[in-house]
């Protein structure tokens, strides 16, 4: 048992996807965002097939709720339970923004949200696990869903209850209220990389989906172009919250070998996300006291959208879908 600056926490020596050793990658980081307490290292599964992050020493799921005491105090974060916006523009106009991406092809990633990912399906009850103040909630519920939302932030659910149509409660997906119930859709935005016990998580929510239902993850992809950019200043690192850090397939297996065997992990297609990432991430650089590293944004994103036809995953999110047998 280590205590770091409070936070109670246990060395992590080894991968806590697929138990492989790891190699130190970064050393001494601190939270440079909300400036919660500790000192931590970023190891790198040395196993080629896996490649994941995560924070060593590791905090104790009882330490957990400190890292968050100071995480919803600034301004236009708060009350949403997560800081990483994938989508630009989501919360707005839902139906149209449907309709312009149909209109527009090259600019669809401007309009396209979250709910991009149930497509296809007939709308059912939709889970959003983490739903901070509903903004997700609220386009699922104009698309014909019903919408359910949890969040362990008490605050982001009073926020989340305004929503017309949508049900909220504080509670994680373990609460025993949960116990009978079955969801066509789970989504998971920003939330997976900040859970402890992940086997334990995902068979959980393979549980709580409906025969012919479907999982959708996202989380910042490990082998991002920015992660290779920007080093322990990237954003999607957001040390000490994300506890593990995915690569495709890494974040697949964990789904795939928990009880959703039809399981595949991609990218978004654009590299829309590297405005906001190298931007957040230059911020980062500069609040550690050093200059961030010089880069040419208009390469970078040409290297991602490139790596769509080579199969490379650089993107900065990873998206995962799974379906459940019917
Ligand atoms: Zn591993």
């Amino acid at each position: 048992m280590i205590d770091n600056e409070g936070i109670l926490s246990r060395p992590a020596p080894d991968c806590p996807l697929c138990g492989s050793a790891g190699a130190l990658l970064y050393q001494n980081l601190r939270d440079p965002l909300f400036g919660s307490p500790g000192v931590w290292s970023l190891r790198r599964c040395d196993s080629p097939d896996c490649a994941s992050g995560w924070i060593d020493p590791l905090p104790l799921p009882e330490s957990l709720g400190r890292l968050y005491e100071t995480y919803h105090t600034h301004g236009e974060q708060r009350g949403d339970n997560s800081p990483l916006p994938p989508i630009p523009f989501a919360p707005r106009f839902p139906r149209t923004k449907r309709l312009l991406a149909a209109l527009l092809p090259r600019w669809r990633h401007l309009f396209q949200t979250e709910l991009h990912h149930f497509a296809g399906m007939t709308p059912g009850t939709l889970l959003d696990v983490g739903c901070g103040s509903g903004g997700f909630l609220r386009e699922a519920v104009g698309a014909g869903w019903k919408a359910v939302g949890i969040d362990f932030d008490a605050e982001a659910i009073a926020e989340a209850s305004r929503v017309e149509g949508a049900e909220v409660h504080v509670m994680d997906v373990f609460d025993a209220r949960l116990d009978d119930r079955r969801f066509e859709g789970i989504l998971l935005d920003n939330v997976i990389e900040h859970l402890p016990d992940l086997p334990r998580v995902v068979t959980r929510l393979a549980m709580l989906l409906a025969p012919g239902g479907r999982l959708v993850m996202i989380t910042p992809n490990f082998q991002a172009a920015g992660h290779a950019t920007f080093g322990a200043d990237w954003r999607g690192l957001e040390t000490p919250r994300h506890l593990c850090l995915f690569t495709a397939q890494s974040l697949a297996r964990l789904v795939r070998e928990n009880g959703l065997p039809d399981a595949r992990a991609f990218c978004v297609r654009g590299p829309h996300d590297l405005d906001f990432m190298s931007k957040a991430s230059s911020d980062i650089a500069r609040t550690r006291g050093h200059a961030p590293p010089s880069f040419d944004l208009a390469a970078l994103k040409q290297s991602v959208s490139r790596s769509f036809f080579t199969g490379k995953t650089i993107g900065e999110f990873l998206i995962l879908v799974a379906n459940k047998a019917r």
